[in-house]
Order: structure tokens, then sequence, then C-alpha cells
């Protein structure tokens, strides 16, 4: 199958070789452990991506200026990436971060991950980087929802409250907002620049009926986007991609969420013209 993948990461190897561990220690037997980026993105090649959202984050202060220029110079040998950078909400210059990662590398947006960087979607620290994005039509993927690691930062609440004060902002959220998927879904009413991708899911990890997905995707077509969430991935993504395609069932709708979704999320940073997904 065809597929834009609008959730995935890459990191430098080092990065990549304490997330790998990180998730062994907590119990996870990641399929792509040990496999340095270009591996992965291969794998995702071989089974039929033809552009895809990298995602990086920071989970510290003082890394994102350097994860930003490494995920910059990345991309410039894949041209397949739409690339969305970082900053920590603990970084001194967050403002300078966010105007160079947008302006000076021209990213389609940001990453930010309420739970490893232990920061509320709401949190004014990031106020910046909203309005920032904002004037400029960018985007943000945020993992707001409680699952797969519960803590105080992520929650549908503090995501509400951020969507109120942007209102138009144009904003993914990671794992249909997992585990608070309905709520979540109730707001795509009320706000047309809102996404949810499906990155992870369904999975023993996160799971999640297919006709739950499915029905999801029939009441807004327009609004679910696929994500592998590549490297953590406790299976081939083959098998990810298998599933969801059969929860969704009808080609129209596996078009839209598998290719079209992604495309007008990215905006102008999409670069395929013509392709989508063909049984
Ligand atoms: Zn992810």
């Amino acid at each position: 199958m065809v597929f834009r993948d609008g959730h995935l990461h890459v990191f430098p190897d080092r990065l990549k070789a304490a997330i790998d561990a990180w998730f062994a220690a907590a119990g996870w037997h990641l399929w792509y452990a040990g496999r340095p980026a270009p591996d992965c993105l291969g794998a995702l090649a071989a089974a039929g991506m033809v552009e895809g959202a990298a995602l990086v984050y920071a989970h510290r202060a003082g890394l994102a200026e350097d994860l930003n220029r490494w995920l910059w110079t990345f991309g410039r040998a894949h041209p397949e990436l739409v690339l969305f950078g970082t900053v920590h909400p603990d970084d001194a210059d967050l403002p300078g971060i966010v105007e160079r990662a947008l302006d000076r590398y021209d990213f389609a947006g940001f990453k930010i991950h309420a739970n490893v960087q232990r920061v509320r979607p709401d949190d004014p620290r990031l106020d910046p980087l909203y309005e920032a994005v904002r004037a400029r039509g960018r985007a943000v993927v945020i993992h707001a929802g409680r699952e797969p690691h519960r803590t105080p930062y992520a929650g549908w609440r503090w995501f509400v409250r951020m969507l109120e004060r942007f209102p138009g902002i144009r904003v993914q959220v990671a794992h249909l907002g997992y585990d608070q998927v309905e709520l979540f879904a109730d707001l795509l009413a009320d706000h047309p620049g809102l996404y949810l991708d499906t990155a992870g899911l369904p999975s023993p990890r996160l799971p999640l009926a297919g006709r739950q997905l499915r029905d999801l995707a029939e009441r807004w077509p327009d609004r679910i986007v696929f994500g592998s969430d590549m490297p953590i991935l406790e299976e081939p993504v083959s098998a990810l991609l298998e599933r969801v395609a059969a929860a969704l069932g009808a080609p129209e709708l596996v078009r839209r969420v598998f290719w079209d979704n992604a495309g007008r999320f990215w905006g102008r940073a999409g670069r395929a013209e013509t392709g989508g997904p063909v049984a």
C-alpha cells in the first residue's frame, strides 16, 4: 500500500539507543530496537511510505537547538520527510529556538510531548510557540493523551484550554488522544484545524476496537490521519498498516486516512502531488 505517515520519529543514533533502552526497561519489546533512523525509514519505504512527518522531541532543556539542526541536516538527505522540530518549555531562549526552526530551517511545525517534556499543553511557557506557528500557518503535533504513560501533564482538559486560547491553530493530537478518544473527537466539530492521528493504534499496548476506529473515521473522514509511530512499534510496521486498513474497510476512507488528510494537515510542506493508497 502507498501511504503518507502522519507520525513517525527520527533520532540521532545516541538518542535512539537511549530511547530503546528506556522502553526496554519499561517492558516494551520494540521491533526496531537497535536500528538507526535510515534503517527505520527504509522499512517504512519498503512498506509503501511516500512521505512522512518526522517528529523529534527534547526531553530536557538545552537539547532542542542541536536536535533541530540535526533534523534539518538529516532531512536534506530525506526529501520524503516533512520536518517537525522541538523546543523544551524550560529552554531559556524558547522564542529564538522557535523562530529559527520556523524561519531558518523552514520546519512544518513542532512536536510537543506533554508526558516526556512534563508540560501541560496549556502551559503559558508554550504561548510564543503557538503564536508563531499560528501566525505562519504552520502546525503542531501534540501528545496530549494520558497513555501509554500517565502523568499529571497530559489529558483532554489541559488541551482544551490551549485550543480555546488559540482558535484556528492547526494541531494534530497524537494517538487519537488515547485514552480519552471520544472527548478529543468531540472537539473536532468546533475546531476545523484539529486532526487526530492513529499512531501505534490499534495495538495490544493501545487497544481500540476496529469498529470504533472505523466509526470515528466515518464521522470525521477529513480529520483522522494514519501514523506509524516508527520506531516505537512492537511489531513490523506492515502488521499495523494492515490492521488499520482492515478496520477502515472502505477504499475511500483508506485513501483519506492514509493519504489526503496528512497532506492537508501539512499544508505547503507536503510535496507528493499524486498517488495515494491503492489496494
Ligand atoms: Zn510518537
